[in-house]
């Protein structure tokens, strides 16, 4: 008879669900040997799904200000070391437009929360990125607003939006946050986003300072529950302005297997092997890939702002032109025996729903 963990993952697979208690017990049994049979059950999921397709999203990292002290993240605002930035709309525009010629057929414009980009200004950037480029979705990854602020992004043709919820347990989260900030706003900020018609996406740190197995099973659960159309997972990495500078690393092991249990939950889902992932292992984007992941994000930022987006130390990518960055994911992801896409890589609920097809709605 198969032991425990090979039995909860041939439940997963069957039902895509567990239980809490079941959760914290897959999640203590992990070795190598139920990896693999994890990864191989992942893979098959994913390729009936979206068969052998990675799709790209050209990451723009437009502000590194942020009025919010996150105590993981490098672009904390009482990091005074930290080298601040703005790129001018012409700037964004024209990232947008090498994306576009690079076979993009997204742009996630990611920044911290900055005020100096109001929600009209935020919404004549959408709309001008839509404008020029109506073949491609753009995503957004600003933080917490109301949903006032999300409808008029929505109205103004954003496609998707990435908030990670970075724990899903109230307790955890302020160990890692300042008490102005809420576990409960940002799970509410997720649902009205859902609501208001965007592709979503959640996600959390793995290994994250004062993380338990109780709060990963939480953080499975309520992915669960909210049913994202995008995870985004990657391994907690110290930064040293911060006040986590002598925390231990998020593991390459425990990334994989929670990204291959995230596959097995949400079979549809968009999953990002992250650049986090690539920074702690130097094939941590191709293993990522084999353990269920089908979405790659290279950055697209302007080289010279790039190594002054550091939310964790050592982070790759920083030094090179988007065009080798687009290449080099390509070979990666050939080198494991997937392919590069130049599409949308919408939810396949929303190329159904919308009737995308190649990618243009
Ligand atoms: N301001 C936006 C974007 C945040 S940066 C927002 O609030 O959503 C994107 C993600 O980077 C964060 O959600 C967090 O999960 C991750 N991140 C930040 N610091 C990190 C660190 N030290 N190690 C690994 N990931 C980190």
């Amino acid at each position: 008879m198969k032991d425990t963990g090979f039995q909860l993952i041939d439940q997963l697979y069957e039902t895509q669900a567990l239980s809490r208690e079941e959760w914290v017990e897959l999640l203590t049994h992990q070795s190598k040997e139920l990896s693999d049979y994890l990864f191989e059950r992942a893979v098959s999921v994913r390729k009936k799904v979206y068969g052998d397709a990675v799709y790209l999203r050209g990451l723009i990292e437009f502000t590194n200000y942020c009025k919010n002290d996150c105590y993981y993240c490098g672009i904390r605002c009482s990091n005074k070391n930290a080298d601040r930035y703005r790129l001018t709309d012409e700037e964004i525009l024209t990232c947008c437009e090498n994306g576009e010629r690079l076979g993009f057929r997204t742009f996630v414009l990611q920044g911290g929360e900055d005020p100096f980009y109001t929600d009209e200004h935020i919404c004549e950037l959408v709309s001008e990125i839509k404008s020029r480029h109506p073949a491609c979705a753009v995503t957004l990854s600003i933080g917490e607003k109301s949903r006032e602020s999300y409808q008029a992004f929505f109205d103004a043709g954003a496609d998707r939006y990435l908030l990670r919820h970075e724990t899903a347990s109230e307790k955890h989260y302020q160990k890692l946050h300042p008490s102005s900030l809420s576990c409960e706003n940002r799970k509410r900020c997720l649902f009205e986003l859902k609501e208001i018609g965007y592709q979503a996406g959640a996600g959390f740190m793995v290994g994250s300072p004062y993380q338990t197995k109780e709060e990963l099973a939480e953080d499975l659960l309520f992915l669960k529950e909210l049913s994202p159309h995008m995870v985004g997972i990657g391994p907690f990495i110290a930064h040293h302005d911060t006040p986590f500078r002598e925390e231990k690393n998020g593991t390459l092991e425990e990334t994989l297997f929670l990204l291959g249990v995230i596959r097995l939950m949400l079979p549809e889902v968009l999953l990002p092997a992250t650049t986090a992932l690539g920074t702690i292992h130097p094939r941590g984007r191709e293993l990522g890939i084999l353990a269920g992941a089908n979405v790659v994000m290279p950055n697209l930022s302007p080289v010279g702002v790039r190594d002054k987006y550091l939310l964790y130390d050592n982070k790759i990518c920083t030094g090179d032109e988007s065009a080798e960055c687009v290449r080099c994911l390509e070979r990666r992801v050939g080198s494991v025996g997937y392919r590069v896409v130049s599409d949308r890589g919408d939810h396949c609920q929303f190329v159904k729903k919308e009737g995308c097809i190649n990618g243009v709605k």
